[in-house]
């Protein structure tokens, strides 16, 4: 595919020109984006799924809004996690594994903040798509 030398940090950069209109070096715009992170995502998850043009392992977290590379860090809640000894071992409930399936990390640590009040994060956060997409 063409689009695998596309890195996290490319796809970081144009996260920070939808949202802040900062531009890489010796580029112009007349009128920069500022966009919530919630639409920049939105737009980079258009050229992803549906035009195939950046990584689609390039994922946003659900708790701190950072993008991550799925290949090489964080975690994505799946529909065999409650075999999962992290999981297990937080004592997570497996009606609420299969209710955030899909569900993106980009550490343990926002993991675990998640977890320990998934409610907490759901509304108003915007970021939190996929209970939508999965009900
Ligand atoms: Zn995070």
């Amino acid at each position: 595919m063409s689009n695998n030398k596309i890195t996290l940090e490319q796809v970081q950069e144009f996260m920070t020109m939808l949202t802040s209109g900062e531009l890489p070096e010796g580029l112009v715009m007349p009128e920069q984006p500022a966009l919530t992170p919630t639409a920049a995502f939105a737009v980079i998850w258009y050229l992803q799924e549906y035009l195939r043009v950046l990584p689609d392992h390039i994922e946003q977290c659900c708790i701190c809004g950072e993008l991550f590379d799925a290949d090489c860090d964080g975690h994505i809640v799946a529909d065999d996690d409650e075999d999962d000894p992290w999981t297990k071992a937080q004592g997570i409930d497996p009606a609420l594994l299969k209710r955030y399936q899909g569900a993106e990390f980009c550490s343990e640590s926002c993991e675990h903040a998640f977890w320990s009040d998934p409610a907490a994060y759901v509304r108003p956060a915007p970021m939190i798509t996929f209970t939508e997409m999965n009900q």
